[in-house]
């Protein structure tokens, strides 16, 4: 049988990336995070990501196709190499109702089985906190806070959409994204269990 595979979601900080990595180690998920993959493409100078670079720098959106493709060649490396996941979990795609269309053929090409978004929940004021400790922490020296809420206005004009769109197809989830990790894992776990 195909694949169960969903989304997180949820505005930068939310605490998708620390989950989705306590899922894949609790229960054997695959995590593919496009920041990552953008990131990696970069490191080793792949001449598109290279291209896009301000684009990420200025807390906006590369374009979709690019970010498509790069996501579609790590998921036929992992899908290939990990043949007993249990799961995927997509950290940072879709991220426009355009990205959303895209990942139709996606999940088809892949032979994947989408089972929706599961939502983050967290106040925008702790959420630019939070971004703003993680910058100094990790020496994130250009998430300056400017750039966080560029990129926070980024994902309520372009991201937030992709509620709606969800719930119209009855595949939007939503958990309170705020406590300790433990919390917030108890709170995701049952609906992830619930895909396998
Ligand atoms: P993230 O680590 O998910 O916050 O991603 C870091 C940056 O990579 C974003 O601010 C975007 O510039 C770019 N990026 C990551 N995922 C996407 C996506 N699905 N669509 C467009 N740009 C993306």
């Amino acid at each position: 049988m195909a694949l169960p595979a969903f989304a997180l979601f949820g505005p930068p900080g939310c605490g998708k990336g620390t989950q989705a990595v306590m899922i894949k180690d609790r229960l054997g998920f695959l995590h593919v995070s496009t920041g990552d993959i953008f990131r990696n493409a970069i490191a080793r100078k792949d001449p598109q990501a290279m291209e896009a670079q301000e684009i990420m720098q200025r807390g906006e959106l590369v374009p979709d196709e690019l970010i498509r493709d790069m996501l579609s060649n790590e998921l036929s490396i992992l899908l290939k190499e990990q043949k007993d996941a249990k799961g995927l979990i997509l950290d940072g795609f879709p991220r426009t109702v355009n990205q959303a269309g895209l990942l139709d053929a996606l999940l088809e090409q892949h032979q994947l089985r989408f089972m929706g978004v599961l939502s983050l929940e967290v106040e925008e004021e702790e959420l630019i906190q939070r971004l703003i400790n993680r910058a100094k922490e990790q020496g994130r020296a250009d998430d300056t806070e400017d750039v966080i809420r560029e990129r926070m206005r980024v994902y309520r004009e372009k991201t937030q959409p992709l509620e709606e769109y969800y719930k119209d197809k009855k595949m939007y989830f939503a958990a309170n994204g705020v406590g300790s990790l433990e919390e917030v894992y108890t709170r995701i776990v049952p609906i992830i269990q619930s895909w396998m």
